[in-house]
């Protein structure tokens, strides 16, 4: 363990501010500006003592660790050092002799998990043999990150907050909650900047030590006076309103931004509105804080060697390559959207599932964007070369490493088509990074007021709502010309897309069933029309076998040599599966494609009805909604072969957009909430006397918080209780696992 270190270094804040540039569009004469990102004193914070702190950051998909890197980084411009390292490396750290401030930055991941790099620290803490006061010494910080679109915000940072604090730990800088949902950087940017004067203080206190309790006490609470306007709160009180006052305090900003560009852009000229390109005043006026400059680590050599043949990725991570057996469109040419199911033949491979697992399927950048990409940094010519990449020697960037997901001696295409997620949106650290590529001077003023501090509501519009990716930035700006070194640091690892199994291995042996919506982005000023990445793939790369329903199967008339491959892997489910006693009743929730795993469900079901004939079997209850009855009523005819065998007790559906008939005949519920109320007392009688379950499959952002809403006024109803006392009644459900959750975005 270091002690705390005197750093007589100037510290400087990490928004550096750029002098204040008209905006084209005013009445003045253009001019071609410079911009120097010299620190300016009126930012810099008086620096009393430099300090070491450790940052411990859990990851799932490298978000935590992307932003335990850039406080790191910022870190040494407010004159700290700090030591990072994942909390799966233990051997890096040890906080039971930890005295410095530690700051965590945490993730969660399925069903309000820690993320996989977290779950030996966390069984670690847990250990019910250490003491109440095991980590007194410890005063840290800690930055949860979670999408309240899921059920357990934040849970994974939660968990090991609360785990800390029942071992004496102690807070120096209260917990801040960062929703994927709204966008992280409305909490993480402002919980970051708020970070530096806390651990300020807290070295400061360290310094006089005697009373550090006291003190530190005093610099949480100090932190927030500036943030809460100084009322008196508690701290969870306190966190919560971090969390609400930063989404208020951005919306009125973008609010207030929006607003009175409008207004003193209608003085000047009709034609002015900021876009992509383009800002108008305030803030195309306005002196900018953009962030530090990320350090750069990677360095990247186009060796000319022939890389032919490596046209698909390696099986190394348990993909395997499968055959599509069969593809049919579920909905009719008209409907809203475009359902397709696809059976995989799994034989060969022997791949295992049980119905309620998905399967990954691994699924490429479009060839015409990487082709364009390409073209647009000049490195066509270069594609097929062989790229090696390693770390630059003299980085400041701390725990450097080349990126695992980046294979050496890949091609440069190869790379760009499987490896990197090239529609990503661009965090604001890379629009950051790009400016210094840019030549133009307009283009890059609007590359800073984009990744500034008061061009917040401009990004969240223009870059982070319009889904803008880097393409969309190269195209907007057409003098930037990144170096494919920079891609590589920025660029997030491309993800495969889980689909849940829509099949019981039971009924078709050696096959799985998926079945999914082709999304589909409508064209924005920011980008073209674009469908989802791996749905848009998919959808394209069965076009030869796809049926429609009810004819020919593809794999009567095709040889396998003949079908469309894909690479999948299996994504195995640890709770979402059929009660273990077959005669507990289930209620199963799934509009839309949610339906996918009920099917599979039902089939098993149908199955084991088949063969275990004198068993008892619980009731099965599925509400299902569409569009239109007779346009996207997916697995119609299947769902009507349960009913009529007695699998399915109890078909419950509703169309959203069918209008109601003449003669008022056409049932009134619009979605599967609405029949769950109307079907309130069997709901609670199978959940709370049968014991039984519910599952909940979908669409995340709506579908499935009205579904808990609706079970929380059943429950609070049926029980004559509050929704305080229902909420702890459906929270008691989720931990007995008996209310259970597949939901997607
Ligand atoms: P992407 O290109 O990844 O886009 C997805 C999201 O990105 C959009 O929803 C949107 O929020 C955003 N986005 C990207 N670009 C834009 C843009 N230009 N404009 C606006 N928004 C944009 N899906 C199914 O259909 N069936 C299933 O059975 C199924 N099972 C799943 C099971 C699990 C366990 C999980 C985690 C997910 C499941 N999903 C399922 C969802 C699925 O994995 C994919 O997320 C979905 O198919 C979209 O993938 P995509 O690559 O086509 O879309």
């Amino acid at each position: 363990m270091d002690p705390p270190l005197l750093d007589t270094r100037p510290c400087a804040s990490p928004w550096d501010p750029v002098p204040p540039v008209h905006s084209q569009y005013v009445t003045r004469p253009k001019t071609r500006l410079e911009f120097t990102f010299t620190k300016s004193s009126s930012y810099s914070m008086p620096c009393e003592a430099a300090s070491r702190f450790l940052i411990l950051y859990g990851s799932q998909r490298g978000q935590a660790q992307s932003l335990a890197e850039e406080i790191c980084q910022q870190a040494a411009e407010h004159g700290f050092t700090a030591d990072i390292s994942c909390l799966s490396n233990q051997r890096n750290y040890n906080l039971d002799s930890e005295i410095t401030p530690v700051v965590f930055v945490v993730s969660t991941t399925g069903d309000g998990d820690p993320p996989d790099t977290a779950q030996k620290f966390v069984r670690k803490i847990k250990n019910k043999s250490l003491p109440h006061d095991h980590f007194s010494h410890l005063r840290y910080a800690l930055l949860a990150l979670g999408d309240t679109n899921y059920a357990n915000f934040c849970n994974g940072g939660k968990t090991i907050d609360s785990r800390l604090q029942q071992l004496g730990a102690k807070h120096f800088y209260a917990t801040g909650h960062a929703d994927d949902g709204t966008g992280l950087e409305v909490v993480v940017d402002p919980w970051i900047e708020g970070l530096w004067d806390a651990l300020k203080k807290t070295f400061s206190s360290m310094a006089t030590s005697d009373q550090q309790d006291a003190v530190l006490s005093d610099s949480t609470q100090d932190s927030f006076h500036k943030t809460a306007s100084g009322q008196e709160k508690n701290k969870s009180d306190l966190e919560v309103d971090l969390h609400l006052l930063k989404l208020s305090e951005a919306d009125s900003q973008k609010g207030k931004g929006i607003e009175s560009d409008s207004r003193d852009v209608e003085t000047v000229s009709a034609v002015l509105v900021a876009s992509l390109k383009q800002s108008v005043p305030p803030l195309s006026q306005s002196a900018l804080n953009v962030p530090a400059l990320p350090a750069s680590y990677l360095e990247v050599r186009l060796e000319q060697v022939s890389t032919e043949g490596e046209t698909v990725p390696s099986d190394k991570d348990g993909y395997h390559e499968v055959s599509i057996s069969k593809a049919v469109q579920l909905t009719q040419d008209d409907a809203v959207k475009t359902a397709i199911l696809l059976e995989l033949d799994v034989s060969e491979q022997n791949l295992a599932y049980q119905p309620g697992d998905a399967f990954d399927i691994l699924c490429p950048n479009r060839a015409s964007e990487v082709e364009e990409l390409l073209l647009r940094l000049d490195l066509h010519t270069r594609k097929n070369c062989a790229v090696q990449v390693n770390l630059l020697k003299n980085s400041s960037k701390k725990a450097a490493k080349v990126p695992l997901h980046i294979p050496q001696n890949g091609s440069l295409e190869f790379i760009l088509t499987w490896c990197l997620e090239i529609r990503s949106v661009p965090k604001k650290a890379f629009v950051r990074a790009l400016v210094d590529f840019t030549q133009n001077g307009s283009e890059k003023r609007r590359l800073l007021e984009l990744c500034s501090k008061e061009g917040s509501a401009d990004y969240n519009s223009f870059v982070r709502d319009a889904n803008v990716c880097l393409l969309d930035l190269l195209r907007a700006f057409p003098s930037c010309l990144p170096p494919p070194s920079l891609l590589f640091e920025h660029l997030p690892k491309l993800q495969p897309r889980a689909y849940s199994a829509a099949s019981s291995s039971l009924q078709l042996p050696g096959k799985v069933h998926l079945v999914f919506n082709v999304v589909e982005f409508p064209a924005r000023p920011e980008h073209p029309a674009r469908t989802g990445l791996c749905t848009g793939w998919l959808a394209g790369h069965v076009s030869s076998i796809l049926r429609p329903l009810g004819t020919v199967l593809a794999s009567e008339r095709l040889g396998t040599s003949a079908l469309p491959k894909v690479h999948v892997r299996p994504r195995p489910s640890s709770t979402f599966h059929l009660p273990a006693d077959p005669s507990v009743p289930v209620v199963m929730v799934g509009p839309g494609t949610g339906v996918a795993p009920f099917i599979g469900f039902l089939q098993q079901r149908e199955k084991e009805r088949e063969v275990y004939r004198e068993a008892t079997f619980g009731e099965m209850w599925l509400f299902f909604g569409c569009r239109h009855k007779d346009k996207d009523f997916l697995f119609r005819e299947e769902l009507e072969r349960f009913v009529h065998n007695g699998t399915l007790s109890h078909l419950i559906v509703c169309f959203s957009r069918d209008e109601p008939d003449a003669a008022g005949t056409v049932s009134t519920p619009t979605y599967v909430q609405h029949n769950l109320h109307l079907h309130a007392k069997n709901v609670a009688s199978i959940l709370l006397k049968d014991k039984g379950f519910l599952y909940v499959c979908g669409d995340a952002k709506n579908m499935a918080k009205d579904v808990n809403d609706t079970l929380l006024e059943i429950i609070g109803n049926e029980l004559q209780m509050d929704k305080l006392d229902a909420m702890k009644t459906v929270a008691g459900l989720r931990e007995e696992k008996r209310y259970l959750q597949d939901i997607w975005s």
